[in-house]
């Protein structure tokens, strides 16, 4: 119910505005953004770095309404390969489809994605598409094979929440592609998704044996304890290498479990989100956890 209202409210131009605009809830977004500039982002980057962990860089924005807001965003992710590379720093780039024009058009978003995945191709890194909600699904999966075909330097993210996930694990590794394993961040309804716990995490688990022992490189991207204690046990059963996979977390989200697994040996990657606008972000963040909206009216009622 209170996630329902949460990722509701996410879409609220309104709130987005009362939140985005105090100082308050500016400040407690650094819980989850590494800040609004670049400059601080890469200093997060840095920090995770030093603690063993890669990065992955997301400049947050979503369902740009112009061609021009899509290309700055194409602009933005050139530069922060080019930052990348010459700060020497162990990270790649993940993006979202509607803040490079997918909502305007799908040709249009194409060709960024692919000036942006020839940047990644020439430094030798990655660029990430992020998944969204399910009514991008099939363009995003679509869009993601074309510009593979071309450069092999762009991997997709899969849900396991959604019905038809299996079949998408199962095509976009018949391409070859590096696919990010998630539970879902968005409010789906019951025709496209499960709504249990139970049976997101069963298909989480199910999802991860397809991939671990494909031959390419994927990252588990979550902070539940079970679903990591199941990969692990299940790579070492399968004699499948620490190093073939990587464990992704969220920036703010259980440094406990990032340390840990740092410590064992396991290749962790942080999402490092950062950027002016970053409402949408924090409501789904703060509608994964309950917890969370207790820690939002505490901190602001004790500004
Ligand atoms: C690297 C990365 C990339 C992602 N990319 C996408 C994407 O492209 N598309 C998409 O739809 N979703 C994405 N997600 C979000 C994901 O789908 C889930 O919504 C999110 O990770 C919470 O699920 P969970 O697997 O951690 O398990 P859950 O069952 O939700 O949580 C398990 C435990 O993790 C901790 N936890 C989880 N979330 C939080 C939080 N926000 N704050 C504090 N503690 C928390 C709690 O201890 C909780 O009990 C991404 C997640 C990660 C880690």
């Amino acid at each position: 119910m209170l996630r329902a209202t949460l990722l509701k409210l996410s879409d609220s131009k309104g709130f987005a505005h009362w939140v985005t605009s105090n100082d308050t809830t500016r400040r407690m977004s650094h819980r989850f953004v590494a800040g609004e500039t670049l400059d601080e982002a890469m200093e997060a980057c840095r920090a995770s770095n030093d603690a063993g962990m890669a990065v992955t860089l997301d400049c947050l924005g979503e369902n740009v309404s112009t061609t021009a807001d899509a290309q700055k965003a194409r602009d933005t992710y050139l530069e922060i390969f080019d930052r990348i590379t010459k700060e020497k720093l162990s990270a790649n780039v993940s993006c979202k489809l509607t803040q490079l024009g997918l909502d305007l058009s799908v040709e249009f978003c194409e060709g960024l994605v692919l000036s942006i995945a020839e940047r990644a191709a020439a430094y030798d890194s990655f660029l990430r598409i992020d998944m969204e909600g399910s009514v991008y699904t099939q363009r995003t999966v679509e869009l993601v094979k074309r510009v593979r075909a071309q450069m092999p330097s762009v991997g997709a993210v899969i849900q396991a929440y959604l019905y038809r996930s299996e079949s998408d694990v199962v095509d976009l590794l018949s391409y070859g592609c590096r696919i990010r394993l998630c539970k879902g961040a968005y409010k789906e309804p019951q025709e496209v998704a499960y709504q249990r716990k139970s049976e997101v995490d069963a298909n989480f688990v199910k999802l991860m044996r397809l991939l671990l022992p494909s031959g390419f490189y994927h990252g588990i991207a979550t902070h539940d304890p079970r679903m990591i204690a199941e990969t692990i046990r299940w790579a070492a059963e399968k004699k499948i290498s620490k190093d073939d996979f990587e464990f992704q977390m969220l920036y703010g989200v259980r440094s406990d479990l990032q340390r840990m697994l740092v410590r064992d040996g396991y290749r962790v990657r942080l999402y490092v989100p950062y950027g002016q606008e970053w409402f949408a972000y924090f409501m789904r963040r703060l509608a994964e956890r309950p917890a969370n909206v207790g820690f939002f009216v505490r901190n602001f009622f004790r500004k």
